[in-house]
């Protein structure tokens, strides 16, 4: 590792932009320490932090980046995308009104489904977290959550807190008069494990033998797993990390519309075996 590699690293742990392992954050470090012109090149990067995008900033031009798809954030207000990543009170801002959970698409003849504006992502730590990537939907706090009771198993007093290991949505389908709740948990074997079930505060949510779940490898389109959601409740379903498309379909005689969640599950970069 050189000066500018150094200095890079520093520049991503102080920005935020990247999570960086604490070896590389030690050798950085090391080498800037070293070099006697340090004390400019910190004073330069603590400069590059400072241009970034605040949280005040990010408030200021929400309404503009609303506007924007994804894909346009990324390209025309890339710092404010970055910000949003990372930062979970400026991304609950962000979808806290206006910003639409889902849209309706038609899939086939006379078959429409309700699918999220935006993937959920996950990346998993080390086997260790979870941590939330992209602009998506913003996860509850797991102490807030009412589906908490579901997953509390033996307490483990070496194991990370529990909202490090747990990500849990509620996804309100106001078209539905209900809403998903779904919750990604990393066990203490590191498998990735998914619970879905349905909330709502009128009479018109569905019993859970009413509705199919169908769980899909979103780059195959291959099925991996389906049946009544009621047979997933006792036992999570567990995921490996890839990209997957989780649908959930009421019975017909309900007339709702089937829901379509796509769950991006990601090692991280420097996950290694060690
Ligand atoms: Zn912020």
């Amino acid at each position: 590792m050189n000066l500018i590699e150094a200095q890079q690293i520093i520049a991503e742990v102080v920005t935020g932009r990247r999570r960086v392992a604490s070896k590389e954050v030690d050798s950085a470090y090391d080498i800037l320490k070293q070099n006697s012109g340090y004390k400019a090149a910190l004073s330069e990067l603590l400069e590059a932090a400072s241009e970034d995008c605040s949280c005040q900033d990010f408030q200021g031009r929400i309404a503009e980046f609303r506007e924007l798809s994804p894909a346009e954030r990324e390209d025309e207000l890339p710092e404010m995308a970055a910000h949003a990543e990372f930062c979970l009170p400026c991304r609950r801002a962000l979808w806290e009104k206006e910003q639409k959970i889902w849209k309706t698409l038609a899939t086939a003849a006379r078959t429409h489904c309700r699918v999220l504006t935006e993937p959920l992502r996950l990346v998993l730590q080390r086997g260790e977290r979870i941590e939330e990537r992209g602009t998506g939907f913003p996860s509850v706090e797991p102490f807030l959550a009412l589906g908490a009771q579901m997953t509390l198993g033996p307490s483990d007093d070496l194991a990370p807190p529990l909202r490090h290991r747990r990500k849990e949505w509620f996804l309100k389908d106001d078209d539905a008069d209900c809403g998903v709740r779904l919750l990604v948990e990393l066990t203490g074997t590191g498998q990735t494990t998914l619970r879905c079930s349905l909330e709502g505060e009128t009479g018109k949510v569905p019993q859970l033998d009413q509705v199919r779940i169908e769980i899909r490898r979103a780059r195959s389109n291959s099925l991996f797993l389906a049946g009544p959601l009621s047979n997933f409740q006792a036992d999570p379903i567990v995921l490996t990390p890839e990209a997957w498309l989780i649908k959930l379909i009421p019975s017909n005689a309900l007339d709702i519309l089937p829901w379509e969640i796509p769950l991006e599950l990601e090692n991280s970069e420097d996950w290694t075996d060690d």
